[in-house]
């Protein structure tokens, strides 16, 4: 993520900021320019071009500071949302900023790496077939499973609240759980499904990930009867990659998001002097020259002050070759 600056009076902001807690000024996001830029009171901008944008209509429904083409619309990023809690569901309702606030720096990182970004409503440009759109379910009213199907993603807004992730994270054995890393996931499947296409590309995936023909069902209930293979870490990012090839792109997926963002973070912090990753030619590169001593730093860091490790994971040499394939599909 960015280090973003007021436009004003220089002060450091962060992503969510919609007013800056130094000058007062109100602020917006824009994508068109990756800034966060300063809105006058009625939330209007106007750009280099003269375009005049608004502050998106969902700013006090769960604080999008991202700016609208229309007075009064909703920007990209609410526009990709499908299905949200009804306005009686309090419960649902309390659960959903974190899953927006997450879908944008999610959008805002495709945006940076230059993977496209399509809706699947036609009313808004979308594309019906190969656009994407999120569900943003509560279990508290209906049964939800996190997945994705054919570019729609289903999110289980319960995991908004840190007590019941945690017992999940908990239960499942999992060295990390966050809102975030589900989005990156998902949209994993996503990619694979929209990037892998061609029989050269298809036949690479499946030398490294396996066979996806494989049944999705059979391997599910196997990984859960009978947890991951002994040595998977020779071979996996986690033990949910080794249930099936899908779930071993998504989990590569992720963890390919993970780190461009983490780096481009320490980057415009000064804690490493590294061009953006999309300028290195090898993301392998990216990985041991800049990934591996970065988190080696941070995890020691967040020891020091009582923490777990920033970056539980080890990446082995297969999973550096996954992690390679994974960065050449977005580079293409
Ligand atoms: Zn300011
Ligand atoms: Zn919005
Ligand atoms: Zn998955």
């Amino acid at each position: 993520m960015k280090a973003y600056r007021c436009r004003v009076c220089d002060n450091p902001l962060h992503f969510e900021n919609s007013v800056c807690v130094s000058c007062g000024t109100n602020l917006g996001y824009s994508r068109a320019e990756r800034a966060i830029v300063p809105v006058d009171e009625q939330g209007r901008y106007v750009d280099l071009a003269g375009l005049v944008w608004h502050v998106c209509r969902n700013l006090n429904l769960h604080g999008c500071t991202w700016l609208a083409t229309l007075e009064g619309g909703q920007c990209f990023s609410c526009d990709l949302t499908r299905t949200r809690p009804n306005d009686d569901d309090g419960e649902g309702l309390a659960h959903y900023p974190e899953a927006e606030r997450a879908k944008r720096h999610l959008v805002a990182e495709l945006d940076a790496l230059g993977l496209p970004v399509v809706g699947k409503d036609p009313a808004t440009g979308g594309d019906p077939v190969n656009g994407l759109a999120f569900d943003l379910l509560s279990s508290v009213e209906e049964d939800v499973v996190i997945g994705h199907d054919d570019g729609v993603i289903t999110i289980d807004l319960a995991e908004s609240d840190a007590a019941y992730r945690e017992k999940v994270r908990a239960r499942l054995a999992e060295p990390y759980r966050t809102m975030l890393g589900h989005f990156r996931h998902e949209v994993g499947h996503y990619f694979e499904w929209q990037l892998v296409r061609g029989d050269e590309l298809m036949a690479r995936c499946r030398e490294l990930f396996g066979d996806e023909t494989e049944d999705y069902q059979e391997a599910l209930d196997r990984h859960y009867a009978q947890g991951p293979p002994a040595g998977w870490e020779e071979s996996h990012i986690s033990t949910y990659a080794t249930m099936h090839p899908f779930e071993d792109f998504a989990e590569t997926w992720a963890h390919y998001l993970h780190i461009c963002d983490t780096v481009e973070t320490a980057s415009d912090y000064g804690l490493t002097a590294v061009a953006p990753v999309t300028a290195f030619s090898s993301f392998r590169d990216v990985v041991t020259g800049v990934w591996v001593p970065l988190t080696v730093a941070l995890n020691m860091i967040n020891r020091s002050m009582g923490k777990d490790d920033l970056y539980p994971f080890v990446i082995a040499g297969p999973v550096l070759d996954k992690l390679d394939f994974v960065a050449s599909l977005a580079r293409r």
